[in-house]
């Protein structure tokens, strides 16, 4: 591990939430808040009953409206502010906790729970409030094409001409509380190393298909993530 990065990226899961009290996605059951992820999270259940899957999102709405960063966003930030590199965060989270901590840099590549997006034109309509199939879209007035900006399996990620030449061009890679199954996310890693950056991992617990990391921090993330950027400002006044 080097000493020093100019271009950081982290990427974040459910598990950098979890301390802010927000569930992580798939128990040992296989449900999400109470739900088969497959009722909920794909595009067929969607196209099937899309009146149940806006009730989903929209009943999970006040629970993230309400929930506050934890120290592990907040210690991201402070690396962004204090800390002389590039800092980028590529989030699977569709909470908008780094916004809450006041991050920048954020791409949401599995969307994001505050926002909808036009099937019929694309755009895309931020709203804490409720999305149903007789929401009318602002731009092209067309009803019953607005789906939430969730992107479900079987759906493009988003933002992935950006995240590619970030973990083409970062030297320090840093995964936080992600499982590692969903995929493409749990592949960056092996780009990021394969260009050449040095690679971390903070987790709860020993995750499967890691061997692309130099290292890995098991712990609460709240607690691991404060001490290591901490560390990498010190090395900055350090020198
Ligand atoms: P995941 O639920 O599959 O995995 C969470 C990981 O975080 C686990 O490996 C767990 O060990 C770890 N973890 C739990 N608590 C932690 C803590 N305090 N500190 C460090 N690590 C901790 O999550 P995923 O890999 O992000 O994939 C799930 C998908 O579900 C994502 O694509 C996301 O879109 C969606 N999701 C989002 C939210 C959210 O926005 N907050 C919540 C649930 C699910």
């Amino acid at each position: 591990m080097r000493d020093s990065y100019k271009k950081i990226v982290f990427l974040t899961g459910a598990g950098i939430s979890a301390e802010s009290g927000l569930a992580t996605f798939r128990s040992e059951n296989g449900l999400w808040n109470n739900h088969r992820v497959e009722d909920v999270a794909t595009i067929e259940a969607y196209y099937k009953n899309p009146d149940y899957v806006h009730d989903f999102y929209n009943e999970m709405k006040p629970e993230l409206w309400n929930a506050k960063p934890n120290k592990a966003h907040l210690a991201i930030t402070k690396l962004q502010k204090e800390y002389p590199a590039d800092v980028h965060i590529i989030t699977q989270n569709v909470d908008t906790l780094h916004e809450k901590a006041k991050s920048k840099n954020i791409y949401h590549i599995h969307g994001q729970i505050n926002q909808a997006v036009c099937m019929n034109c694309g755009q895309v309509l931020e709203t804490w409030g409720d999305v149903t199939s007789e929401t009318v879209c602002k731009n092209c007035q067309v009803m019953g094409m607005m789906k939430p900006n969730i992107v479900f399996f079987g759906e493009n990620l988003l933002y992935m001409d950006k995240v590619e030449e970030l973990l083409r061009s970062c030297d320090l890679f840093v995964s936080v509380g992600t499982s590692r199954v969903v995929f493409p996310a749990a592949s960056f890693v092996q780009t990021a190393k394969y260009y050449g950056a040095d690679t971390i991992e903070f987790n709860l617990e020993a995750t499967s298909n890691n061997f692309y990391f130099d290292k890995h921090v098991m712990g609460k993330a709240g607690e691991t993530l404060p001490k290591f950027v901490d560390g990498l400002l010190s090395k900055v006044s350090d020198s």
